[in-house]
Parts: structure tokens; sequence; C-alpha cells
């Protein structure tokens, strides 16, 4: 799969907002030791009641996970090493025997009360935000909360405005500034050339309310997809439904896009206020001078970030969005 570090090569400003391979928190967990020496390396894009999608040397594998891996599970964009019949025919079934560390591990709990973390998926290096303009309005708290997810897996954030014959971008994109998130807008039937250079060499995942454009936008993307009608051939001959999450290899771009279905929102319970604020790196040694504990929210009791603002190592509107970050988890 293309991407991997691509997000800390391109021309981001670092100084307004940076992302990190491994934050912590999101440390790898189940590297393991090459149990198999003829193992090939593949790409899972595709998981379909424990039976694993495999792209090997562009032939699509069926595999299932070996014993031995023990409790570990794969998602979308891991990286695995497999052995066994990898021929690509229909009855044959290979096996995952390797696990490799991931660079970056987007998750969510399931709902706010649940603290039980998912890994939705591994590896991408940026979060397509796709929100519509208007006919649904955008909602600023899925954004608010899709970006802090992203920054506290280390994935750069991308907004992605549909719906501008409908209404102005303006206004969101002044909005999201401060973050210098950057946006792309587009509208049905436009040009998609300048998301596509945004996509091109990244492993991105688009996330977004029913609704707003996600599945055309794929759709237009990735032509032998087909998001609305329930089934979608990856990239050949495999089949499978539009409720999962499946990775899609954009043609001529050495890119993928991995669509999000069943993912309407992200429980944000895991996300400290130091995961965020690694992403604030003007803000990260004022908050150093706050009180232990301080969760920098507006008024908290012995937080330094006023302050730190004051003598002038970063801006009112800077803090303010980190705030805002703050409490929409
Ligand atoms: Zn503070």
């Amino acid at each position: 799969m293309a991407g991997g570090n691509r997000a800390r090569e391109r021309g981001y400003d670092e100084d307004d907002v940076r992302s990190r391979a491994n934050p912590r928190g999101t440390r790898p967990r189940s590297k393991q030791r090459p149990a198999h020496a003829d193992a090939l390396d593949g790409t899972v894009f595709a998981v379909d009641r424990g039976r694993y999608s495999v792209l090997v040397d562009g032939i699509e594998v069926t595999a299932m996970r070996a014993r031995e891996l023990g409790r570990a599970s794969m998602v979308v964009g891991d990286r695995v090493g497999v052995v066994g019949d990898m021929s690509g025919e229909p009855d044959a079934l290979a096996r995952i025997v390797r696990l490799d560390e991931r660079d970056t591990v987007l998750r969510r709990t399931a709902d706010d009360n649940d603290p039980h973390e998912r890994v939705i998926v591994a590896n991408a290096d940026q979060l397509v935000i796709v929100s519509a303009l208007a006919d649904p309005g955008p909602s600023y708290g899925l954004i608010d909360r899709c970006i802090v997810a992203a920054l506290a897996a280390g994935i750069e954030p991308l907004l992605c405005l549909t719906k501008s014959d409908l209404a102005s971008p303006d206004p969101v994109i002044e909005r999201y500034s401060p973050l210098s998130v950057p946006a792309v807008v587009t509208h049905r039937g436009g040009p998609l050339d300048e998301l596509r250079g945004h996509l091109a060499e990244s492993v991105s995942v688009l996330v977004g309310h029913s609704g707003v454009g996600k599945s055309t936008l794929i759709n237009a993307l990735v032509p032998s997809a087909d998001r609305a009608t329930g089934v979608v051939s990856a990239i050949g001959k495999g089949r499978h439904t539009s409720s999962s999450v499946v990775a899609l290899r954009l043609p001529d771009l050495d890119g993928w896009v991995i669509d999000t279905p069943g993912v309407r929102s992200f429980g944000l319970a895991h996300v400290t206020a130091d995961d965020l604020l690694w992403a604030f790196p003007d803000l990260e040694d004022g908050a150093t001078q706050c009180l232990s504990g301080c969760e920098h929210v507006a008024g908290a009791p012995g937080c330094h970030l006023d302050a730190w603002v004051a003598q002038g190592h970063s801006t009112a509107q800077r803090l303010a969005a980190f705030r805002q970050l703050l409490v929409s988890r």
C-alpha cells in the first residue's frame, strides 16, 4: 500500500498542526516474530466475518488468521505476512502468520460511555472528512470530532466540502483556518483534480454522514466501485458489501481510499488532553507550566495557556480552536 510516512513529507506547516507516527497510547502492540520465513507480504483490504481479503503481489488472496497469532486481529490497512494457497482461485485459502507494526491506528470507543477501544483502520495517513455545505448542512460537532480522532491517531485531517453549488464554503473554511486543516471544495459533477491531488500516494480514510455525497465521490474516484448498490469490486473479482470497511485502490494515483460506511461518529473517550495537545506545538510548552492534571479548558484553575498566549507564544484563535476540540471529545 502506498503512503506510509507521507504525512511528514508534505508541505504542511508544522508550526500549526503536526502529526506523529506513534502517538502515546497507539504504540503497536502486536509485533509478531516471523515464524514463517517464506511468508509473503500483503495488505489487508477487507475483512468479512473472520475472513481477510489480502492483496499479495497484486493478487487478491482470501486468508484466515493463523492460530499462532493468538488474540491479535487484523483490520483494513494492516500489513501482514501470508503463507499457503495464494493462487487467488475461488476456493483457495491462505493463512496470515504475521502482523506487522502499525504506523498509525485510527480508533474509536464504541460510544462515549463505553471505554472499549476499537481499531477501525491501520496505517492510514489521511482522514478525509466529507461534509456537505447544504442539504444537509455541515455538522461542526462531527467535523470537530473527526479532527480530534485524526490528530490523536497521527493522521492528517482533510476537509472535503461537497455541494458547493448549494452554499458557500467560506464559513466552514474560516472556522477551521486557525487549525490549518486543508480543505477541498467539490460539487456533483464538478472536477475532482484538487481532491485527487490530495489523495495521490496516500492511504486516505473517508468518513461522513449519509447524504453528504461520500458514496458519489468514491464512485467517481474508483469507477469499479459501486458503493450505492451493495457490492464493490475492490480490485478485481472481490465482492464486499457496502456496509463493511474496505480499501479501494485509486487508479493511476498510487493511492488508496478506505470507505467506512459503518462509522457514523467517533467515540473519543480514549483521547486525552495531552494527546490533543501534541498537535498544538505552539501551546504544548505553555501547558508544561499548568497545574498538574490541568484539562486546559477555558477557566480551568491553574491553566497557564491564557497567560502563554498573552505572552505572544500563540494566538487567542489557536487557543480557542484547541479548546473547541477539547470539549468536542
Ligand atoms: Zn492548562
